[in-house]
């Protein structure tokens, strides 16, 4: 979405409505953001004010089950002469990307619990188990034999 400030970059005090949806991909998660606010002209300065709403839909970090959560955030930007303008065109998609990154957890989980995929045999362990000898327990295992050979 583009937003042309043209009609307000001279114009100190006059604001421009702003309201769309944006759409943004990246590798695994996919978010629809609904952004709606105003770009405002505050003492020569260009200013984007918005308030957005995201529905993420990604993966979850352990078991790769589908995973969606919703996210809101406020978007407070002083427009310059960057990424975000080009000529008078306001890229508001550019903006929300920047500020979802920031806002957005590094990992999901489709549960706080979720026990993950099995290394070995690529099982999902919330729904089944199965005989391969990996996980923790094994690791501690490793760990004490590693102590009893010495
Ligand atoms: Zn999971
Ligand atoms: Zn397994």
């Amino acid at each position: 979405m583009n937003v042309d400030l043209f009609p307000i970059m001279d114009n100190e005090g006059s604001e421009i409505a702003i309201s769309g949806e944006v759409t943004t991909s990246d590798n695994n998660l996919t978010a629809v953001s609904h952004v709606s606010g105003r770009a405002i002209n505050a003492f020569g300065r260009i200013k984007l004010e918005a308030d957005v709403s995201s529905v993420l839909t990604t993966v979850c970090s352990r078991c790769l089950s589908p995973v969606t959560e919703n996210l809101t955030f406020h978007i407070s930007e002083v427009i310059g002469e960057d990424v975000t303008l080009d000529g008078t065109a306001l890229n508001v998609d550019s903006v929300t990307m920047m500020y979802l990154f920031m806002h957005m957890p590094i990992q999901f989980y489709c549960r706080d619990d979720c026990k993950g995929l099995c290394a070995e045999c690529g099982a999902n362990l919330n729904n089944e188990t199965c005989n391969c000898m990996v996980g923790e327990i094994d690791e501690r295992l490793a760990a004490l034999k590693k102590l009893l050979d010495r």
